[in-house]
């Protein structure tokens, strides 16, 4: 039997949960932590239930709520138990989507599962909660106190976690601590209390959370303790394993955590100042890049880390022409990258298969996950090896599936290129796709760095003193233009039908029959076409431009090209 189970309660089936409170958007540590308890669950043929913990009325909402919903349907972590997620494009069946107005994840006819209502504000209303404040009164175990209600801790406390091991907490250092709030609270149940009630009532074998609960459970072990002697119920209280997961750390070793989006704006907002002569002009020239609403006193506050607004945050990224750090699941969807690779790489965060395996999928992880294996010690969340994995991931699928992929993109984030010709001719599409995969790190990789395919003819730009395409053009006396003026006549006089590959063929035969190595050739072509050295291979590229374009392109190229070097010799 494995390890783990020998720390489980007796014999039941393996259940575990994700508890979000839904004061925001889910960030990555909560995805690890979905993740873990869904594995964890896969792992044992067990169950995984999603419960919205949602009873701080003043820091809940819907709209969170639903983002919560919608990022887990996207990295597929299905729940067995709980509110349904919006289909969208993630086909869980329900038939909406997030933004539609029909969609409301509280409708307890959408909740799967028979130990509901997932929420804790339906619980509370039910009075579920109620019923054992009420039993814990009775017993004299919790007392009122200016309308809240108090749980007395009078006894030492231990408790073994999965991760860090045996705990002790003298009775002394423990305080009594409310479990239903009073009438500001809504008369509602405190997070420690709604958690112990609500995982024992769902059979919780496994409470899998972050370690930030670590010191939080000696008060729930506290209340499963008082519960199940007062209740005379042991089975239903009986203590769950608890593993608390170690942290998700940035490089320069502070929590991963939403406000590194305003750190990091920050800093880079003090650079942009630092080439001003003073602080307040360096504030009016951003102020001057920011819409209207935004005021020098939103800046200076924002700078003085008054606020840590994430509008802010991406309005100074968007005008000074950054990007904010990755945090929330949605920042690694709309940044390009492939679940499977989000997944695959935060699953490593603090959990490691052993015997040096790194890259693995989703089975893989179910079948291997196991609790001895989650790491103490926090762990560093490194981009450059996310964005590896990613590409590595983007390599690895099937042709057709990345076709899809770069097409939901498009559609989602580039309408530039998800109207365009490229985009809608299904060969030309193919072609494209089937040219930027293997060098593809990021989704929208090829789409910036081919923006002159999509460019207007007169809008490409030469800039001849860059080292590479001074080469290419002016060395050898120009040869580069020399040779692409000769391309010019030759493609003149090629079919518009089928340019790419007749150009290409055309560009063969003058390399072999004057000698000269084709890359002398080829790269002049690139530079003309795409004002840069690098584009996707050669034919593919002008039968994506065309020949009406490719030879526009060339011309003002030799033109542009000859007036540079008739200026340097002048
Ligand atoms: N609602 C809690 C949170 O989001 C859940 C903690 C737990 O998993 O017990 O931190």
């Amino acid at each position: 039997m494995p390890a783990e189970n020998s720390t489980s309660p007796t014999g039941r089936p393996v259940v575990t949960r994700f508890a979000p409170s839904p004061t925001g958007a889910l960030h990555i540590g909560g995805a690890r932590t979905a993740l873990f308890a869904w594995a964890f669950a896969r792992k044992h043929q067990g169950r995984f239930i999603l419960r919205i913990e949602d009873t701080d009325l003043k820091r809940s909402s819907p709209e969170s709520t639903k983002g919560i919903l919608r990022d887990l349907g996207w990295l597929g972590l299905f729940s067995d138990e709980g509110p349904k997620y919006p289909c969208g494009k993630h086909g869980c069946g329900c038939g909406k989507a997030v933004d539609d107005a029909g969609f409301d994840p509280y409708d307890r006819g959408r909740q799967l599962g028979d130990n509901g209502p997932y929420f804790q504000s339906q619980r509370a209303a039910d009075g579920l909660y109620d019923r054992y404040v009420q039993v814990l009164l009775d017993a004299g175990k919790a007392y009122e106190d200016d309308g809240a209600v108090r749980f007395r801790m009078d006894k030492d406390i231990a408790f073994t976690d999965a991760v860090y091991g045996d705990i002790t907490v003298k009775a002394d250092d423990l305080e009594d601590f409310i479990i239903r709030k009073g009438a500001d609270g809504g008369k509602l149940p405190t997070f420690h209390f709604a958690v112990v009630v609500d995982d024992a009532l769902m059979e919780v074998t496994h409470v899998i959370r972050g370690q930030e609960h670590l010191t939080n459970t000696t008060k729930h072990a506290a209340l499963y303790d008082t519960l199940a002697e007062v209740t005379g119920d042991a089975a239903t209280w009986q203590r769950p394993v608890w593993v608390h997961t170690p942290s998700i750390m940035n490089p320069g070793g502070s929590k991963m955590s939403k406000r590194d989006k305003a750190r990091f704006a920050r800093d880079k907002a003090e650079e942009f100042l630092a080439k001003h002569p003073t602080r307040e002009d360096g504030i009016a020239a951003l102020c001057q890049m920011m819409p209207n609403a935004i005021t020098a006193t939103h800046v200076s506050d924002f700078l003085g880390k008054t606020t840590d607004s994430v509008l802010l945050a991406s309005e100074i990224a968007g005008r000074l022409g950054f990007n904010l750090p990755e945090i929330e699941v949605r920042d690694f969807l709309v940044r390009g990258y492939l679940q499977s690779a989000l997944l695959n790489y935060i699953a490593l965060l603090g959990w490691n298969p052993g015997d040096d395996i790194e890259h693995f999928d989703l089975d893989f992880l179910c079948s291997k996950f196991s609790l001895e294996r989650i790491g103490k010690s926090n762990s560093t969340f490194d981009r450059a090896k996310l964005k590896d994995f990613n590409a590595q991931a983007i390599r690895g699928l099937n042709f057709g599936k990345f076709v899809d992929r770069m097409t939901k993109y498009a559609e989602a984030y580039r309408p530039t290129w998800y109207s365009s010709k490229i985009c809608k001719d299904v060969d030309k599409w193919q072609a494209f796709c089937g040219a930027v995969q293997e060098r593809t790190h990021l989704l929208p990789d090829p789409f910036e760095a081919n923006r002159f395919l999509l460019s207007d003819d007169e809008l490409i730009e030469y800039d001849f003193t860059p080292k590479p395409i001074r080469k290419a053009m002016m060395g050898n006396d120009g040869q580069g233009v020399a040779l692409l003026e000769e391309m010019l006549a030759a493609f003149e006089s090629l079919p518009a039908e089928g340019f790419g590959a007749a150009a290409h063929e055309t560009i063969n035969a003058l390399a072999e029959a004057s000698g000269i190595n084709m890359g002398k050739y080829a790269q002049p072509v690139r530079i003309a076409v795409s004002g840069g050295p690098v584009t996707p291979p050669i034919d593919v590229t002008l039968e994506l431009l065309g020949k009406g374009a490719t030879l526009a392109r060339m011309r003002r190229c030799v033109d542009a090209a000859k007036a540079h070097l008739a200026a340097a010799s002048g």
